[in-house]
């Protein structure tokens, strides 16, 4: 047995082995896996496949998927059968307000992918201007959250705890999209104080009780509303922008 590696793992259980596999395929070769039993013998020997498909992030969900198409491709990879059947999972919500955390933490993760998308590919005012229409198709379509809001946030405390966290760091994305706009010369330097997090602000205010509004004063949302909405946003977003961004928003 070797005495010396560069990296030495302590236990194959699935932390280990996981790391070991990650770590050789990303091109590391001097590595040594000690395990004092048998591989896999400890709580991992328990687990039924460790992939859950219970979602409570989308970072978490990646890491689920991840997991699963892993699994698929393990055998054709090694010639070893893992036994693996993707059988995906139920989950059962006995109240109502499990089915509305349920429901919260699955718009959440279809946002948080949006936001993804949107940092990771070239980011310019046009892809910020799908990125608005994504994200109220989004709000239109988890409609009884919207129309429901403060009820929702007054009765569910876990949903209320999440929302107020996740408040701040929307705020930190909002900011770091503006930051890179305005190294593009599409966005202008603030001229008030904190500026552009006011300008978060509103529009988080506008986004979550947009639908709302229209309940009580129109008597019901319908598909003209995600018009009303972009263009909406896109009206308070423009004073914002240079000379350059006008032109990009005049050809968007
Ligand atoms: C009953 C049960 C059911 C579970 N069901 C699920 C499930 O359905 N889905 C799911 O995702 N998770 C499940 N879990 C949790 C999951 O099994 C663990 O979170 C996971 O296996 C932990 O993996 P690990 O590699 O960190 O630890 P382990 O699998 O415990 O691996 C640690 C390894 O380190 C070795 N070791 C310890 N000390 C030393 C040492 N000094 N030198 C060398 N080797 C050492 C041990 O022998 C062991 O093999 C379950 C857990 C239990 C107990």
């Amino acid at each position: 047995m070797k005495s010396q590696a560069k990296v030495v793992i302590v236990g194959g259980g699935i932390m280990g082995v996981s790391l070991l596999y990650h770590l050789t395929k990303e091109g590391w070769t001097d590595i040594v896996l000690v395990e004092k039993g048998e591989l896999t013998s400890g709580s991992t020997w328990h687990a039924a496949g460790q992939c859950p498909h219970m979602i409570g992030s989308y970072n978490l969900a990646k890491v689920h998927l991840h997991s699963t198409n892993l699994y698929k491709q393990l055998e054709k990879e090694t010639g070893q059968a893992t036994g693996f059947h993707d059988c995906g999972s139920l989950r059962l919500a006995y109240k109502k307000e499990d089915i509305d955390t349920a429901l919260y933490f699955e718009l959440v993760a279809c946002m948080d992918s949006i936001h993804e998308k949107l940092i990771t590919e070239a980011l310019s005012l046009a892809t910020l201007g799908n990125f608005t229409e994504y994200l109220f198709d989004l709000i239109f379509e988890y409609r009884f959250i919207f129309l429901d809001f403060v009820h929702l946030m007054k009765s569910n405390k876990k949903v209320a705890t999440h929302y107020k966290e996740l408040l701040k760091f929307r705020k930190l994305q909002f900011i770091q999209i503006i930051e890179m706009l305005k190294m593009q010369g599409v966005f202008r330097e603030e001229a008030l104080p904190d500026e552009y997090e006011k300008l978060y602000g509103r529009i988080q205010v506008y986004s979550d009780f947009y639908l709302s509004s229209v309940e009580i004063i129109e008597g019901g949302v319908t598909e003209i509303h995600k018009t009303h909405y972009k263009t909406n946003i896109q009206y308070a977003i423009y004073p914002y922008l240079t000379e350059k961004g006008r032109t990009e928003f005049a050809n968007m």
